[in-house]
């Protein structure tokens, strides 16, 4: 039994411009992209469609530092399905300053390949 073509449409979040994309395709196999204006929209479609993926950026709790918040955020980006969970584990994550930009915070989340680093530095008190 073959899969039938249906177009599911996808927002292009690479710029500002926000293109609408429509691909073309039978489940996993794309036959036609269309909407973009540039590669970087074409490639953000085939993504979007095959393997959603995103970078999570959010904070974890500091103790001993200037600050309270550490801002953090995955170094590569993650499937999409696993962004919620991460966020829930990196609520309890708490450092101890002093901490360094591109200190890794968690390595290797949840088996995924990518760490979890600062993306600022703080001092500590
Ligand atoms: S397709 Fe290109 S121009 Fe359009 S929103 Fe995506 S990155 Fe921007």
């Amino acid at each position: 039994m073959s899969v039938p073509i249906t177009v599911t449409k996808y927002l292009c979040i690479g710029c500002p411009l926000g293109c609408s994309l429509e691909v073309e395709h039978s489940g996993q196999q794309i036959h036609d992209i269309r909407g973009y204006q540039c590669k970087r929209g074409k490639d953000f479609a085939i993504s979007e469609h095959t393997d959603p993926r995103r970078t999570l950026t959010t904070t974890v709790r500091v103790i001993g530092g200037t600050e309270r918040r550490l801002p953090v955020k995955t170094e590569k980006p993650i499937p999409r399905d696993k962004v919620l969970r991460l966020r829930d584990e990196l609520r309890r994550v708490t450092v101890k300053a002093p901490i360094r930009t591109g200190d890794v915070i968690l390595p290797d989340v949840l088996g995924l390949g990518s760490a979890v680093v600062a993306t600022r530095d703080i001092k500590a008190v």
